[in-house]
C-alpha cells in the first residue's frame, strides 16, 4: 500500500482511458489477432470480432485475448494527451496515487509505462468494484479527496463507501464518451485533462 501525507489533499487516479489510451491500444493489438472491437455499444464481450468473417469472438476467448492484451501491450500503452501535464501541475498540491485494475503480474509494466510518458505516481493493481479499495487507502486521511474514473459502476461503489470524495467521471476516447451518459453518482463529467484539472484544483482548494 501506499503511504499518505495525512498534510495534503489526495488524487486518486484511473489509468485506462483516464491517462493512457487503453482503447486505442486494444485496438493495435486486435488488428494483430486479425481481430477488431465493433464500437456499437460499451462493452468488450460480445463486441470483438473476427475481420475475416465479422463473427462476434466467444466469450471465453475474449477472456484470454483480454488476458494476453494485458501481457504484452501494457507497457505500450500512448498517453491521454495532457493528464501528464495537469497531474504534474496538481501535484504541487495534493498527493497522486493512480488506481487502476490491472493485472498484479502487469503492474510494473503500466509503472514504467506511465514513468515514461512523465506519470511517476505510485501505482495500486485493483481489482473489482473500487469503492472498498478506495475506502481502504483513504483510511482517516482527513483532507478533501478527488477520485477520477470512466467506468461508472466504479464511481457508484466510491459515492457508496466513501460518499466524502469527490467524483469525476473522465472518458478519454471520444467515441466511448459519445456512447456513455454522465455517471449520476459523478459530481461532475469532463473528457479533456485541461478542464478537468481546473476542476480538480478548484475542488482541492488550488486554484
Ligand atoms: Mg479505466
Amino acid at each position: 500500500m501506499v503511504t499518505l501525507d495525512p498534510t495534503r489533499p489526495l488524487i486518486i487516479c484511473d489509468a485506462d482511458e483516464v491517462l493512457l489510451q487503453f482503447l486505442a491500444g486494444l485496438e493495435r493489438f486486435l488488428v494483430r489477432q486479425r481481430c477488431y472491437l465493433d464500437l456499437g455499444s460499451f462493452r468488450i464481450h460480445g463486441n470483438i470480432k473476427h475481420q475475416d468473417t465479422n463473427q462476434p469472438v466467444a466469450d471465453e476467448a475474449v477472456t484470454k485475448l483480454i488476458a494476453d492484451f494485458f501481457a504484452s501491450d501494457t507497457r505500450h500503452l500512448e498517453p491521454v494527451p495532457g493528464a501528464a501535464a495537469a497531474l504534474q501541475s496538481l501535484s504541487h498540491h495534493a498527493q497522486i496515487v493512480i488506481l487502476s485494475n490491472v493485472p498484479e503480474t502487469s503492474r510494473d509494466a503500466r509503472i514504467e509505462n506511465l514513468h515514461e510518458h512523465g506519470m511517476p505516481y505510485p501505482v495500486i493493481a485493483g481489482k473489482g468494484l473500487k469503492g472498498p479499495v478506495v475506502r481502504n487507502i483513504i483510511g482517516t486521511h482527513s483532507h478533501p479527496v478527488v477520485f477520477i474514473d470512466d467506468l461508472p459502476p466504479n464511481i457508484s461503489s466510491v459515492a457508496k463507501e466513501t460518499p466524502h470524495v469527490h467524483r469525476l467521471h473522465f472518458i478519454a476516447d471520444p467515441r466511448l464518451a459519445r456512447l456513455m451518459p454522465a455517471s449520476p453518482d459523478a459530481h461532475g463529467r469532463i473528457d479533456d485533462w485541461p478542464q478537468a484539472s481546473t476542476w480538480i484544483a478548484s475542488v482541492i482548494g488550488a486554484a
